[in-house]
């Protein structure tokens, strides 16, 4: 499709806003006074690096298990132990069984496959990455997602299934912590010990970042003392709300409601929230962008016509569309994909096809206020009382912070009942005994779920919650301490044979199944090429791993204009450009298939380049 055909099926997709991005230094100003205003509250340190015990265990509890662990405690000599039971953990051993290899276990903390999705079950949750290129393996398994944004239980579903279908519970041990890790010089072996009494000697190890897994406690002060009932969104108590996944929150009728955090868990959370309790309070720092959902039942003749090889096709071409602009021809047509053509037309009409450097940031920037104005003013169409309209309105550059897409979500303000707290400027004071008292004003409730996310800006051994002991007397949590540091992501000197997956100095991208998928991939290559050869282990030389991280540091550079401007969140390690610590902000900066087309050519060049072989 050429960009003008693209232009033409743009503006049949969308509005016109009222205002026109003229005066750019009003946005500028105005989107700073806002980034301003949040900033005395940002950091890390605004969130609790929970220890889960004492009055706070509960809120790490599994309330999906059927009751502790009762499998008996193993040994076992591993070609590999694969940590997580994600779509990661899955995809590492759906591959690790292709090419032939069987003796490794997976192993996890939650009770069954799943990850994210084994954990979030909370009303409404939905994945709002096209289903068709977010769930992994749908050409081999032949499964037809029902919706185009399919429910968190089907995909906690489908995860069981390929379980199942590639016989991997067999492969299985859930509910179990990993305690501490170490390296063997002698027999080239990881001896990883866990909660459960199981001593695991494994040739390789992968793990993960852990982004979303131990979910994060405001650091607000009394969040113990409340006497009435709480939970995290990771966690959600059905007992106490009543109804399931898809609502029906029954119990709630007669219970007044706070909710802190409007992220994409709280906008999908806070409309079944709405519509059953009796009261509702949102409590809100920083509001999400929200743009049109756009669900639809799947078209199965449609589904049904794609030509072989169409999963990766797809997932290629969202990644290409989502970040790199520079591109017309997009299968997946969706609220990302949307945004980025915006941009791209905007950029075609200032400078044609090769606008200059000038152009082509003016036109970004021009287009991101003039988007973000159209979704201000369907704030406005949506939201009939103008003070709760204007605090849900967005003034920060669209990839600050991750875009969230809802039908219903705007509208869930209109019920009387449903009140909005901004809390950017007055941060929630205390927590007491029976409420939430935000500067003058006590808001008493009977039920506080904190939609506020899972713990990042922390090193990673703190979120994994064990040591790693290394080669050369070497522990993880000293040269993690100020951040990461591997070779290509994956490997880390002094760490043989340990695989880092995940935002480890990797990539950013949108669809982080993509991610998965490459780097599920290239391990295995990596392992197999081991196994084959009789190699016994793998770092990288130092000098493979400091060329990578200067990578990663010069990336880090290129973003810090932007992410300076940008309202503190995740995507900016809340503003603390300097601490490495989150993995989220230390990839490389521009679209995956840079990486995923580095690791390819690596891999076809077949010679471990980088990397010291041990035979
Ligand atoms: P999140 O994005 O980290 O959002 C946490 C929310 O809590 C934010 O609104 C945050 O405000 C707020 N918050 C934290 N501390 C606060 C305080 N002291 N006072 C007031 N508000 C406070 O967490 P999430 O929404 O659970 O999402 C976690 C990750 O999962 C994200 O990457 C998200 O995109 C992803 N996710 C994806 C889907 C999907 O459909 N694919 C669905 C849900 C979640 P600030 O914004 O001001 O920090």
């Amino acid at each position: 499709m050429t960009i003008s055909e693209e232009k033409t099926t743009r503006d049949a997709h969308l509005w016109t806003p009222q205002r026109k991005v003229e005066d750019l230094e009003w946005f500028r100003a105005k989107y700073a006074a806002e980034r301003d205003r949040r900033l005395p509250n940002t950091g890390a340190d605004t969130f609790k690096a929970v220890d889960f015990d004492g009055a706070l265990a509960g809120f790490d509890a599994d309330p999906w298990a059927d009751g502790p662990r009762t499998a008996p405690a193993v040994t076992a000599d591993l070609d590999m132990l694969i940590i997580g039971a994600g779509f990661m953990g899955l995809s590492a051993g759906i591959e690790l069984k292709k090419i032939g290899v069987t003796n490794f276990k997976i192993l996890d903390v939650a009770a069954d496959f799943g990850g994210t999705w084994y954990w979030n079950r909370y009303p409404g949750v939905r994945c709002d990455v096209e289903s068709y290129i977010y769930l992994p393996f749908l050409e081999e398994t032949g499964y037809i997602p029902t919706e185009r944004y399919v429910r968190g239980s089907e995909i906690f579903a489908y995860c069981r299934q390929l379980g199942e279908r590639f016989g991997l519970y067999e492969n299985a041990l859930f509910q179990t912590r990993v305690t501490d890790m170490e390296w063997d010089e002698t027999t080239a072996r990881w001896t990883v010990r866990t909660d459960g009494g199981d001593v695991l000697r494994a040739r390789f190890v992968s793990t993960q970042s852990g982004q979303f897994t131990r979910p994060q406690l405001p650091g607000i002060p009394g969040v113990e003392t409340f006497r009435g009932h709480s939970f995290h969104t990771s966690r959600w108590d059905y007992a106490y709300t009543g109804g399931d996944i898809t609502g029906n929150l029954e119990k709630l009728r007669d219970k007044r409601v706070a909710i802190i955090g409007t992220g994409a868990t709280g906008v999908q959370a806070i409309p079944q929230l709405a519509e059953y309790a009796e009261s509702l309070v949102v409590f809100q720092r920083t509001p999400t962008q929200i743009a049109p959902r756009e669900n639809a039942p799947t078209d199965v003749e449609w589904f049904r016509s794609l030509p072989e090889g169409w999963g990766r096709t797809r997932r290629a071409s969202f990644d290409k569309c989502a970040m790199d602009r520079a591109t017309a021809d997009c299968e997946v047509d969706d609220g990302w994909i949307k945004f980025a053509k915006y941009q791209l037309n905007a950029v075609y009409e200032a400078g044609g096809a090769e606008p200059t450097l000038d152009q082509y940031m003016d036109a970004m920037e021009r287009s991101d206020y003039q988007w973000n104005e159209m979704l201000r003013d369907r704030v406005d169409a949506v939201v009939t009382d103008p003070a709760k309209a204007e605090k849900l309105k967005t003034y920060y550059r669209t990839m600050c912070k991750r875009p969230g897409f809802s039908d219903d979500f705007l509208p869930a303000f209109n019920k009387e009942s449903v009140d909005i707290v901004d809390t950017t400027a007055t941060p929630i004071d205390r927590i007491t005994g029976t409420g939430i008292v935000v500067g003058d004003r006590a808001y008493e409730v009977d039920l506080i779920v904190y939609a506020t996310g899972f713990q990042q800006g922390r090193t990673w051994t703190d979120k994994a919650g064990y040591d790693v002991a290394g080669c050369n007397g070497n522990l993880l949590s000293k040269k993690f301490a100020h951040g990461v540091s591997t070779y290509h992501g994956f490997l880390s000197g002094d760490f043989p044979n340990l695989f880092f997956l995940g935002f480890t100095q990797s990539t950013q991208v949108s669809n982080i199944a993509n991610l998965i998928d490459h780097q599920a991939k290239h391990m295995v290559y990596m392992v197999g090429k081991c196994l084959a050869e009789g190699i016994r282990a793998i770092e990288p030389t130092p000098e493979a791993e400091a060329a990578w991280n200067r990578t990663i540091s010069e990336h880090a550079e290129m973003r810090r204009d932007w992410n300076t401007t940008c309202t503190p969140g995740q995507y900016n390690n809340e503003g603390r450009l300097d601490d490495r610590r989150s993995t989220l902000v230390a990839g490389l900066h521009g679209p995956g298939y840079v990486y995923f087309d580095l690791l390819r050519t690596w891999r076809e060049d077949d010679r471990f380049e980088g990397i010291a072989v041990t035979r």
